[in-house]
Order: structure tokens, then C-alpha cells, then sequence
């Protein structure tokens, strides 16, 4: 599928939507989810015009990869979840139950989740 320059994460990139701004460096933005399931669940976006995880892997650079990778990481320890620990959800397409086609990871954390997968629609 081709990629929609006008869903809601290519509008917060290009600043057309506010977002509430947690980390930012050259390949990677990260924000607060504005409906957030844990005391701390921030969104990672890459900069450059991905889908999904599998368009990302297929075809992001190998400085794009690293920087996003790395960009989650600094987020984690930014937002003080490394230490007591977190999880990381990308999902994908509708199976994954994926609302915007811009690729995110969340970061959630600050307390407990529970067990990893539960059947929910
Ligand atoms: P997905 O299901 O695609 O993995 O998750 C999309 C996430 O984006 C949801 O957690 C939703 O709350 C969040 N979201 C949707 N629209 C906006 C927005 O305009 N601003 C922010 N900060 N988060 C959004």
C-alpha cells in the first residue's frame, strides 16, 4: 500500500499538529500518546515516510534503522522506564489492530503490564 502523506503522524512530523514532544533527533520524534494506557506511554516515529515495520525494515537505510533504534532507547532512559523495565508495541495492519499508517513504536511503562498478548478486539 502506498504510503499516506496526510495521516495524523505525517501531520505532527511536519508540524502541522501539535504534539506533546518528549524526543527529537534526526531520524526519530517521539511524543505523548494522547490516550495513554500506562503512566508512561510515549509514541516513536521515524522521521522518514514509513508505513509499517516490515516497509521500515524493508527499505529504511541502515543509518535510518539505527538511528530509529536508537531513538527508542534514549526515549526509554529519557522517560525513566529503563531501570524498572517496559514494553515495546509496534503493530501492523489490521490483524495488528494498526490505526495510523505511519510507523510508531510504544513505548509504555512506569507501571506493571500484564501478561504479554490477551484475545481482545
Ligand atoms: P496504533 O493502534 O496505530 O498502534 O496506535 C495509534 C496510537 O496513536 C494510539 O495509541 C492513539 O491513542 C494514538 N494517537 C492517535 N491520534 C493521535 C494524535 O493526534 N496525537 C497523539 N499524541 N497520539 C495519537
Amino acid at each position: 500500500m502506498a504510503y499516506d502523506p496526510e495521516n495524523i503522524f505525517a501531520k505532527i512530523l511536519r508540524g502541522e499538529i501539535p504534539c506533546d514532544k518528549v524526543y527529537e533527533d534526526d531520524h526519530a520524534l517521539a511524543f505523548n500518546d494522547i490516550n495513554p494506557q500506562r503512566k508512561v506511554h510515549v509514541l516513536v516515529v521515524p522521521k522518514g515516510e514509513y508505513e509499517d515495520w516490515s516497509s521500515f525494515a524493508a527499505s529504511a537505510s541502515n543509518a535510518e534503522i539505527t538511528g530509529y533504534v536508537r531513538a527508542i532507547g534514549a526515549v526509554a532512559q529519557k522517560v525513566g522506564v529503563d531501570v524498572d523495565g517496559y514494553r515495546l508495541i509496534a503493530n501492523q495492519g489490521e490483524n495488528g489492530h494498526q490505526e495510523v499508517p505511519h510507523l510508531h513504536v510504544h513505548v509504555v511503562g512506569g507501571e506493571r503490564s500484564g501478561p504479554m498478548l490477551k484475545r481482545k478486539d
